[in-house]
């Protein structure tokens, strides 16, 4: 008998786990999704659909009541109120694992602990505190919101000490950390997956490209040494070891100038750097979630053919209504969240360049140039 799957969160993400579920038919019966927006992304792929807010602890105790286990698609959950549904659907990654995540100095405190590399960092308690911290880190810092802050949304950037006073008031109370400015030579990611057995696969190393702070392209594989993947990868199954959450995690990372690799983030989900896995590899980033909440055999990671990611977004001149976007090209794959509205910044679809015939990752990137045209948001 397939298990009822709860998701919370029903967005791009909990759409391509539900597409990903119903191709497993005899695991899983049914996709539920716990979503505030009426018909979200999810529900247009067939889910079923509570509309509540993420953090309804009503409406999580229903999802916990109708589904056998539950996974989510976003970090800003309420660990607590998971632990305290634990016994009636299992949930997978843990609340455990979740809490540390989801507050970034814990996150932090826990790699170092563990040694694994991640930029100097420290708390900071007060602006008193701030002022005797950056004595010893100097400039430039970057002062972080501890929690609920993704897309660079809870990061300040201190140059000199004029700015102390300002990054301090942004945050307005929240609980902070400060962290070492790294001018890194590359932003990569690694997509790794632990399954309930203990079970540990990575899939190679990709680079990423970001655009205020919005993550913009994705190119697998990452154009670095093969010494500095494996070195990645390695750090990321270290991760993934002692973490000991089941299920999908993107870890994003720097390298530096000196080739060396630190983390800068955990996503205690699947993440938009392995959407490229959906045409890329014999198993996409979302089957190798449910198979390791499931308990099954991880799938296969090899990266079949070198692969651009490219994300749609809401271009920045209007809110509202878009043509809709059509693209027939051979290799190219494209995908659209089914989101009407667009917003500045939004992400509303994406698409994959599959190189074929030996085509190489800078011939792809010619492509997604002509391509990047015909794809442009326009208002309708
Ligand atoms: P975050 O939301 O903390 O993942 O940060 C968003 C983006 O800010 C990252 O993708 C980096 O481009 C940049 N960033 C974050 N932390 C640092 C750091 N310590 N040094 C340099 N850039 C950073």
């Amino acid at each position: 008998m397939g298990r009822i799957l709860g998701i919370i969160g029903g967005g791009q993400l909990g759409m391509m786990i539900a597409e990903a579920a119903k191709k497993m038919p005899k695991e899983i019966s049914k996709v539920i999704v716990l979503d505030p927006t009426e018909n979200c992304p999810a529900s247009q792929a067939g889910a079923e659909q509570i509309v509540a807010d993420f953090k309804d602890k009503s409406a999580i105790l229903q999802l916990a009541k109708e589904s056998d286990i539950i996974t989510y698609e976003i970090e800003s959950g309420d660990s607590e109120v998971l632990k305290s549904v634990q016994g009636i659907a299992e949930i997978e990654p843990s609340p455990e694992t979740l809490y540390i995540i989801q507050d970034k100095f814990l996150q932090k405190s826990f790699l170092s602990d563990n040694n694994i590399p991640v930029p100097e960092f420290v708390k900071i308690s007060s602006i008193m505190d701030l002022k005797e911290k950056l004595k010893d880190f100097g400039y430039p810092v970057l002062l972080k919101a501890r929690r609920d802050a993704y897309d660079g949304r809870g990061n300040f950037k201190i140059d000199n000490e004029k700015q102390v006073q300002n990054a301090y008031e942004y945050f307005n109370g929240q609980n902070l950390m400060l962290e070492k400015f790294v001018p890194f030579r590359m932003e990569v990611s690694v997509i790794a997956a632990r399954n309930t057995k203990g079970q540990i696969k990575t899939f190679p190393l990709v680079e990423n490209i970001h655009e205020e702070n919005i993550l913009r392209e994705t190119l697998a594989p990452a154009r670095v040494s093969a010494d500095i993947s494996k070195k990645a990868e390695e750090i990321a199954s270290k991760t993934m070891s002692v973490l000991k959450g089941a299920g999908v995690f993107g870890i994003e990372m720097f390298v530096t100038q000196e080739n060396n690799i630190l983390i800068n983030e955990i996503a205690p989900r699947v993440h938009n750097s392995g959407h490229h896995t959906l045409q890329s590899s014999t198993t996409s980033q979302f089957e190798q979630h449910l198979r390791a909440i499931l308990g099954l055999e991880l799938g296969e990671t090899k990266l079949e053919h070198p692969t651009v990611m490219y994300n749609i977004l809401g271009p920045k001149s209007f809110e509202g209504r878009y043509k809709p976007i059509e693209l027939s090209e051979s290799h190219v794959y494209l995908k659209m969240y089914g989101k009407q509205i667009s917003k500045p910044l939004r992400k509303l679809g994406h698409v994959n360049l599959v190189g074929n015939n030996g085509e190489t990752l800078e011939k792809i990137l010619e492509k997604l140039e002509l391509i990047k045209k015909k794809i442009s948001v326009q208002q309708g």
